[in-house]
């Protein structure tokens, strides 16, 4: 980018609630915000739910949900484009005075019937422009009974260009594009109520970015496409267009466009499998921009540095060891009390009480080296407060007679020592030293019975952070 842009920043997120928050969403999302906030402008929120048969109020609320999880605070919004209807109708009727739209009666059947004509004279299929006024062309008389929908007259010829802020300059044939189609009538019920016809996407979106000012629009390659649509509409209006930037789609790791029949593609179920939001908004940020060799970078970081240069041309892929990596990272760089309380909430969800704040953070600070996720630091962390299940193999290999004696031993001293790493520690010293035995002969069993596992950071600490009736309560069964 060629220095910082002249008028304020604004750009906004618009996604559709007919489904939880795309990652692909999440991360144009975030470059958005990242623009907006690095150049000190404001971040919008508009939810597109004219198609009313596919949106819900729960997608919306799992959108709202999933935003706020990640931290992309919004400046203004949610602005919802089916409480704009009024708007839309009176730019609608600014176009059609000023020829820039015109109302189309063509029933299906007849443009069924036009494009089966195309095909067969081997043409390409589009609308014929039969309603489209010109200078001297006579139009047939609107029939009875049909509601017309409203086209937007596109220039006929010449080229639309727009220098894209990712894929650089883009040129596309106006001869390539139809009128389209930019209201279509309220359904009949509804219309006898008065109500307003439903915009389409295309114009819509246009309406909404000039309301609300937006300067730069970050989306999906997708969107190429209907891009000179919307440079169209707007100069129809006379308007300047925004900067737009079409962002590569993400790839799944099979190198097929992520999707949900190949693992998770929300949001929030990243947030269900123990993931940190700084971890997503640092992987997603990757996936697709770069700032040098930078792996590991805050949301500051981010905004210091995001000027919208160094997007990647072409399609990252998924690659779910690497967000793993990223994770583990960044929870080993969270304080102990949000570790603490994330780790909560975890067992909650299970059912176990997590008990004493303190106790959990230095477990989790025990722990967090080992895990990935906070699900494994959760597993982890359950041992102090719900059953463990010792596996009957490791029972069998470790819980030796030996070794049984010398727990025997450990469980009469653990008794009456201090509860703390160092007297534990000297304790399991002394049961050594009388049963003649090893670390490695009494170590793992212990383990096995009082943690339900074989391996464990040092033991006498992990111990230290149980209660006491606990540990002497499995011991038991030595
Ligand atoms: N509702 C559109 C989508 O979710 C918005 C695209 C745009 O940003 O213009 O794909």
């Amino acid at each position: 980018m060629s220095g910082p842009p002249a008028s304020p920043v604004r750009t906004r997120i618009a996604p559709s609630p007919t489904g939880f928050l795309h990652l692909g969403t999440a991360r144009t999302a975030l470059y958005s915000w990242a623009f907006a906030r690095h150049h000190g402008g404001q971040f919008i929120l508009r939810i597109e739910d004219t198609d009313v048969a596919r949106s819900t109020a729960e997608a919306t609320g799992q959108i709202i949900e999933a935003m706020r999880w990640l931290g992309l605070d919004w400046d203004e919004g949610p602005f919802f484009q089916m409480q704009r209807l009024a708007r839309y109708h009176e730019v609608v009727e600014q176009m059609i005075a000023a020829g820039t739209a015109y109302r189309c009666w063509c029933t299906p059947e007849e443009l069924d019937a036009m494009r089966e004509a195309q095909r067969a004279r081997g043409e390409k299929t589009r609308y014929d422009g039969r309603w489209r006024p010109a200078p001297g062309k006579g139009r047939p008389e609107p029939p009875a009974g049909v509601q017309p929908v409203v086209r937007f007259a596109n220039p006929p010829s010449g080229v639309v260009r727009w220098d894209d802020l990712v894929k650089g300059p883009i040129a596309i044939d106006n001869e390539e594009i139809d009128d389209l189609i930019i209201l279509r009538p309220a359904s009949e019920g509804a219309a006898a109520d008065g109500a307003f016809g439903v915009p389409t996407y295309n114009f819509a979106v246009v309406v909404d970015d000039l309301d609300m000012r937006i300067t730069h629009v970050y989306r999906g390659d997708e969107h190429i496409n209907n891009t000179p649509w919307q440079i169209n509409i707007f100069r129809a209006l006379g308007a300047p267009p925004p900067q737009y930037g079409h962002c590569p789609i993400i790839l799944g790791d099979d190198g097929l466009k992520l999707s949900k029949r190949r693992g998770a593609v929300s949001v929030t179920a990243y947030r269900d499998l123990g993931y940190l939001p700084e971890a997503m908004l640092n992987y997603l940020a990757r996936l697709g921009w770069s700032h040098g060799d930078e792996e590991l970078f805050s949301r500051e970081q981010m905004v210091h540095w995001f000027d919208g240069s160094h997007l990647a041309r072409s399609p990252a892929q998924w690659d779910p060891a690497k967000l793993a990596w990223v994770n583990a990272q960044w929870l080993r760089r969270a304080d102990d009390a949000r570790r603490a309380a994330l780790v909560g909430d975890q067992l909650a969800g299970r059912g176990v009480v997590a008990g004493d704040g303190t106790v959990l953070a230095r477990a989790c600070a025990l722990f967090k080296d080992r895990c990935t996720t906070v699900v494994e630091l959760a597993d982890w962390a359950a041992m102090l407060r719900a059953d463990v299940q010792p596996r009957p193999e490791d029972l069998a290999t470790h819980l030796t007679e030996a070794a049984r004696a010398g727990l025997r031993d450990l469980r009469e001293r653990l008794a009456a020592v201090e509860w703390t790493a160092p007297a534990i520690a000297a304790a399991m010293q002394q049961t050594l030293a009388a049963h003649r035995l090893r670390m490695p002969q009494l170590a793992p069993a212990l383990r096995v019975l009082v943690c339900g596992r074989t391996q464990t950071p040092s033991i006498d600490a992990v111990l230290a952070l149980f209660d006491r009736d606990t540990v002497l309560g499995r011991l038991a069964a030595a």
